[in-house]
């Protein structure tokens, strides 16, 4: 395995593929993908190294590749039912399991999306289906009130470009204050939805993070619900990262009131380890999916049994990779006591983390029971320290700022990282730390809120 961290121009890697690759002479397959192969080992960020503590990337199960491969030899088609009856069955097959880890309806709709992003906007355009009936014929335009969506400022962004995409518009987000541990404060959710009630706006949709991206935190997904269900609004977990754990007995608790979802997004890609792309969006509503995907055309073979879907009805996409094989695979082989040893264990690591940087004077600033440490010192400048922990190789970490404070974020997402590993990285750090890198100057001093430093 190559460096942790490239070093690489974009001008090298461009005068490198115009001088090998003018698509003009052929080339031996072997000698092309031992090229590439060159290029990934030296030329990226090496998400599936053991001291990568980034952003959800996995490390990826042998089982989840063997099915990437089998998946593009056969290439089949899951658009429809007809076309690939294994591919559907199997991926309803592996869906199910996760319907009922959550709680959900045995009815339920469950598709494998892109990724979290797509699972968010399938959530934003059926709970607006469910909603408004005039939606789907008329649009926005057609509606008397504004449609209005609640998130807390750490909420994904993906929520974002899904209201300019849904022609809702960016302000059509609400942001609700968060507490001390960035939670979605349940008295703001409440004063903003009566405040826009008064003001003639239509909320139709809260979202809950059930751990988010930058500090793992999570919403009270209980109260939310109650609170959905008594005002009228769809509520959806987004639990891209997360939503995982719900498969540990011992983890699943910190995602009590996830089975009051309308909807749930979760991302195989993520904790669940298997190759990009892979989404879920799970939906407690099958007609109001059917009802906010629904196609007709005379080009696509017929149904002939009522008790199948056929995809590209039932959610965003048309034309339709078999991704749920790479899950369904590595679930065979390693069991679902396999992946709940990963889950823990990487919960575990997170663990000694948190407690080893602790015990040598740093102060941790996030609250959450997953493997996602945010962290910093007095007097760190954290951009300097981590260009300093990349250009050594230790380790590949993420700069976060949580309530102004500019952070570490620190994620375990390999089930290959060990104790031994994270002791290494801690020890390296605390050396960079005696060498003087990373210290701001007495007039650059970073301001840490009296609620960081006791946090
Ligand atoms: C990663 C993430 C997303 C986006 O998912 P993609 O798979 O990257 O599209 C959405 N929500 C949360 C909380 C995430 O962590």
């Amino acid at each position: 395995m190559g460096p942790i961290v490239p070093a690489v121009t974009p001008e090298e890697i461009r005068s490198h593929l115009t001088s090998c690759y003018d698509f003009k002479k052929k080339m031996a397959l072997e000698e092309v993908v031992a090229d590439v192969e060159n290029m990934l080992r030296t030329w990226q960020v090496q998400v599936t190294h053991p001291r990568y503590f980034g952003l959800f990337n996995p490390s990826v199960t042998l089982a989840s590749v063997v099915a990437e491969t089998l998946v593009a030899m056969y290439n089949p088609q899951l658009a429809n039912w007809r076309t690939s009856p294994a591919g559907n069955e199997i991926e309803k097959h592996t869906l199910n399991w996760l319907i009922a880890k959550f709680g959900l309806p045995v009815n339920a709709s469950a598709t494998f999306t892109s990724g979290g992003s797509e699972a968010n906007l399938s959530a934003v355009v059926v709970a607006l289906t469910h909603a408004f009936p005039a939606f789907g014929e008329h649009g926005l335009r057609h509606l008397a009130a504004l449609p209005m969506i609640y998130v807390t400022a750490e909420a994904h962004h993906s929520f974002n470009k899904i209201a300019h995409m849904t022609g809702l518009g960016r302000r059509a987000l609400r942001t609700v204050a968060t507490d001390s541990s960035l939670k979605l404060d349940m008295a703001d959710l409440k004063r903003c939805v009566a405040e826009d009630r008064n003001n003639g706006f239509a909320p139709f949709m809260v979202v809950g993070a059930a751990g988010t991206t930058a500090a793992g935190a999570i919403d009270p997904l209980l109260e939310i619900g109650r609170f959905c269900r008594e005002e009228n609004l769809w509520f959806h977990v987004d639990a891209a990262w997360g939503g995982a754990a719900i498969i540990s007995e011992k983890l699943r608790h910190h995602l009590t009131g996830i089975d009051t979802a309308d909807s749930i997004t979760c991302d195989a890609h993520k904790w669940l380890s298997v190759p990009m792309g892979a989404g879920m969006f799970f939906c407690r509503h099958p007609e109001a999916v059917a009802q906010a995907f629904r196609a007709e055309v005379s080009y696509m073979p017929k149904k002939t049994d009522r008790s199948v879907d056929d995809p590209y009805t039932t959610s965003a996409q048309w034309s339709r990779r078999f991704i749920g094989l790479k899950l369904f695979l590595a679930l065979a082989q390693h069991g679902e006591s396999g992946y709940v040893e990963m889950i823990e264990h990487q919960t575990q690591m997170g663990q000694v983390l948190r407690e080893s940087l602790k015990s040598s004077g740093w102060r941790i600033i996030n609250t959450t029971p997953f493997p996602l440490i945010c962290f910093t010192r007095e007097g760190l400048d954290t951009t300097q320290f981590l260009t300093a922990l990349r250009e050594q190789q230790i380790a590949w970490m993420s700069e976060a700022s949580l309530n102004g404070t500019p952070v570490l974020r620190a994620c375990i997402t390999s089930f290959k990282t060990t104790e031994a590993d994270i002791r290494w990285v801690v020890g390296e750090m605390n050396r960079l730390i005696d060498e003087g890198i990373g210290q701001c100057t007495s007039t650059q001093e970073l301001l840490i809120p009296a609620q960081a430093r006791n946090g």
